[in-house]
């Protein structure tokens, strides 16, 4: 049964889709079942992985809606073997209107999920970079949530505001949701600047930060313009590295 994963945070910027596109690779890599989830309007995770997003005749967008199951739109990452995708584009930004009048609107991702669980160990699903119906869903449909912290100023401004959020969706939708973990991203090791973010990140969340600190590196910004992973586009890049890393501890955090 997979362990399904929100990552979010509504600032933007702060590596979500580099975290769901690279850490879902190296968990594919590593031999697990992956399906990425893409409910972001700009469809980021999508045309990372390799699918153009504006040729998709239908999306998340129609699951949401009813009117496609989740199984009948996965498609295949061209470039990682064991890496499904569940595609979105910008069609996806009318939902948060559309879904307005629709009862149990902030379950639709989970019933649509639950289906194709037992096919995967892991499900990442990428969230926007906001706190509307769409992330609610993510959360709703999530074991755990995942909060990429980017290591500049203002790295702890809103977070408040998320897990707030977090509690809410855990008091009255999804009893069983937790904290999966802070990941500390675009750390660079010669400001200091960063290197007090990530120890005043520590101090706050204690035990809850993932040990893999993902460090800013060229190819990791460059990768999603060839719609491949780093691990796929220039496997020797610290990036790619520092991802498999990431994906090792998920892993055993998965089974402790
Ligand atoms: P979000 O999904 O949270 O909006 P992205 O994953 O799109 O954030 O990252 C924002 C920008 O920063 C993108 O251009 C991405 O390529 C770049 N980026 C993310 N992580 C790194 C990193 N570790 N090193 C260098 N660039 C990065
Ligand atoms: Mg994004």
């Amino acid at each position: 049964m997979a362990k399904v994963i929100a990552v979010a945070n509504q600032k933007g910027g702060v590596a979500k889709t580099t975290t769901v596109i690279n850490l879902g690779a190296s968990l594919a890599l590593l031999g697990q079942k992956v399906l990425v989830v893409d409910i972001d309007p700009q469809g980021n995770a999508t045309s990372g992985l390799g699918i153009s997003p504006f040729k998709l005749r239908r999306t998340i967008y129609q699951v949401l809606l009813g009117e496609a199951t989740a199984e009948d739109l996965v498609l295949p990452c061209p470039s990682v073997p064991g890496l499904g995708l569940l595609p979105s584009n910008i069609e996806l930004a009318g939902a948060e209107v559309e879904l307005v009048g629709v009862p149990e609107r902030e379950t639709l991702l989970r019933r649509a999920l639950t289906p194709l669980l037992p096919k995967y160990q892991f499900v990442l699903i990428d969230c926007p970079p906001s706190l509307g119906v769409l992330t609610l869903n993510a959360l709703v449909a999530a074991h755990g949530v995942l909060i990429p912290i980017q290591c500049e100023y203002y790295a702890l401004e809103g977070l408040g505001h998320l897990l707030n959020t977090i509690q809410l969706v855990k008091r009255r939708l999804n009893p069983g949701l937790k904290l999966e973990g802070i990941l500390l991203t675009m750390f660079d090791g010669r400001t200091n600047l960063s290197i007090q973010v990530a120890e005043e990140v520590k101090k706050h969340f204690r035990g809850q930060v993932y040990r893999t600190v993902i460090p800013r590196n060229v190819r990791l910004g460059e990768a999603p313009s060839h719609g491949k992973p780093a691990a796929i586009y220039d496997p020797r890049s610290r990036g790619a590295e520092v991802y498999f890393e990431l994906a090792r501890e998920v892993m055993s955090r998965a089974q402790s």
